[in-house]
């Protein structure tokens, strides 16, 4: 089922997200919707919070589905390394129009329940890193606009504000 996703300047995507205690057929639910919401977008990764579900959870498919077998879902994840620094461009399903050069790490190891409730060790390198640490970071209420600094920050924030105002956000 396709959920909405909740954009920029919601309270939804700042607040820090709770554990899952349990991956129960519900929780499963809610991780469907959330592959199906993100395939539909289109977009590699989303995060629980951006459908409006305080739970420590986001899924993750560089291929958007287009390659089998490359679907991660990640329960209560964690860091367990991360290393290096890459900056490349980056967006958000929740702030759809706007891009910008995000300083990320070059690797990223992280440790996460699957959909099964089986914890698994996830470790991705370049584009694969950058998604886990952007998805990572919406379950402690952080968009990639928050990673910017100064007048980069502010004019994407600026633009957001009219959009709100003229009533198209
Ligand atoms: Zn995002």
């Amino acid at each position: 089922m396709l959920r909405p996703i909740v954009r920029y300047g919601s309270h939804d995507l700042t607040a820090a997200a709770q554990p899952v205690a349990e991956v129960t057929d519900e929780v499963r639910a809610i991780l469907d919707d959330m592959v199906d919401t993100m395939y539909a977008a289109p977009g590699i990764g989303l995060a629980a919070p951006q459908i409006g579900v305080p739970l420590r959870m986001c899924v993750i498919d560089l291929s958007v589905g287009k390659r089998g077998g490359e679907l991660l879902t990640l329960v209560n994840p964690e860091f367990v390394e991360r290393s290096g620094m890459q900056l490349e461009e980056e967006g958000c399903l929740s702030l759809p129009g706007f891009t910008a050069t995000v300083a990320r790490p070059a690797r990223a190891v992280v440790r996460a329940l699957d959909r099964s409730g089986t914890e698994r060790i996830i470790e991705g390198t370049g584009l694969l890193a950058r998604a886990l640490q952007h998805e990572l970071d919406h379950l402690d209420g952080t968009l990639f606009v928050d990673r910017l600094r100064g007048i980069k920050r502010e004019v994407i924030v600026r633009k957001v504000r009219k959009l709100q105002r003229q009533g198209k956000w």
